[in-house]
């Protein structure tokens, strides 16, 4: 069974055409399917429509209504923890993604792929929202370690595996195409359409977008802290150079008037470096614990292979 997941939030003028699309293209996969969509704590008729939906397709649709408004990402969280299907699709419901990219989407992942993500090649969004997109992939890819082009694209499929170990791990402020792909073993990328938003206007602005990407980096490393030690580490190297110059200028033209000022320079960036690799010290620290309080999995079994082994009980740790 596939499970198609989509958060919605204040897309009231969006949901008959998301939905006559999307209907049609399930029909035609030739698979079991189901729907859950999430009210995002919409203030419009979002939710009404889409219980319509759900009292027509008796049982195939179901809404998970939050109780305000927690973000497109723990919107879609919420609707994994009630999908069923072997296989589970986001999709935004702006119509942005075209839902008749689904089936081969499904494809891929029947190729083997845990993880599928849609890249938008041509992208209807203004010049700025694609260069900051472009900064934010590459960031992306360095930190979770698994190269994409499109990590901001939310039409992707992932297995349930996958899906499930996400919703384990059950994080504050999770990104979820970054921490699935930290759990797949085969990831594939595919172009897929992208189309203007169809009505009403996009939820972020500027700053949802620098909250999106801080969250991120302190979310899937701990490069600022190291950076602290790191510079530590910098100072030390100038300040001993700048030692040494001193020292060599002392012997050759003998004892200046204010080399008593710049011996004390030198003293004073000993220590300044010392403060940083200190504050880089507690941080490593602290990272560890973060690292620990974060409970993602260490490792996950998926199968036990051998004689006595069933092999078929996936287990996390
Ligand atoms: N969304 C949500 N909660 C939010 C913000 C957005 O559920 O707090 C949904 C929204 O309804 C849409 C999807 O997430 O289905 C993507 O949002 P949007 O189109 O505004 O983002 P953009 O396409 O501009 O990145
Ligand atoms: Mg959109």
């Amino acid at each position: 069974m596939v499970s198609i997941v989509v958060p919605v939030f204040n897309e009231s003028s969006n949901l008959d055409a998301l939905w006559s699309r999307l209907k049609q293209v399930l029909d035609g996969l030739g698979r079991e399917w189901e729907v859950v969509f999430i009210d995002d704590g919409s203030r419009d008729d979002s939710l009404k429509i889409l219980r319509g939906i759900a009292a027509n397709e008796d049982g195939h649709v179901r809404v998970v209504e939050l109780a305000r408004n927690f973000g497109q990402h723990s919107a879609i969280l919420a609707g994994f923890r009630q999908s069923k299907g072997a296989v589970v699709v986001t999709l935004d419901a702006d119509l942005q993604n075209p839902p008749e990219e689904i089936p081969r989407l499904l494809e891929a992942i029947d190729e083997g792929n845990d993880v599928v993500g849609g890249w938008r090649e041509e992208r209807q969004d203004d010049a700025f929202r694609r260069y900051a997109s472009r900064l934010h992939n590459r960031l992306t890819s360095m930190i979770v370690g698994v190269p994409m082009h499109d990590y901001g694209c939310m039409l992707r499929a992932y297995r349930r595996h996958i899906v499930d170990t996400v919703v384990d791990c059950d994080e504050k402020a999770a990104f979820v195409p970054a921490l699935a792909n930290t759990f797949a073993k085969r990831v594939a990328e595919i172009p897929v359409g992208h189309d203007e938003r169809q009505a009403g206007e996009s939820k972020y602005n500027l700053f949802g977008l620098a909250k999106l990407s801080l969250n991120l980096i302190t979310g899937f490393s701990l490069i600022p802290i190291q950076a602290l030690s790191m510079t530590g580490i910098g100072i030390f190297i100038l300040d001993a150079m700048f030692a040494a110059i001193l020292m060599i200028h002392r012997i050759v033209y003998g004892p200046q008037e204010e080399g008593a000022l710049w011996t004390l320079f030198a003293v004073l960036f000993l220590f300044v470096g010392f403060i940083f690799l200190a504050l880089g010290l507690i941080g490593e620290y602290v990272g560890r614990i973060y690292i620990e309080v974060r409970r993602r999995p260490t490792y996950i079994v998926r199968a036990v292979h051998g004689a006595e082994a069933d092999g078929s009980e996936p287990q996390r740790n």
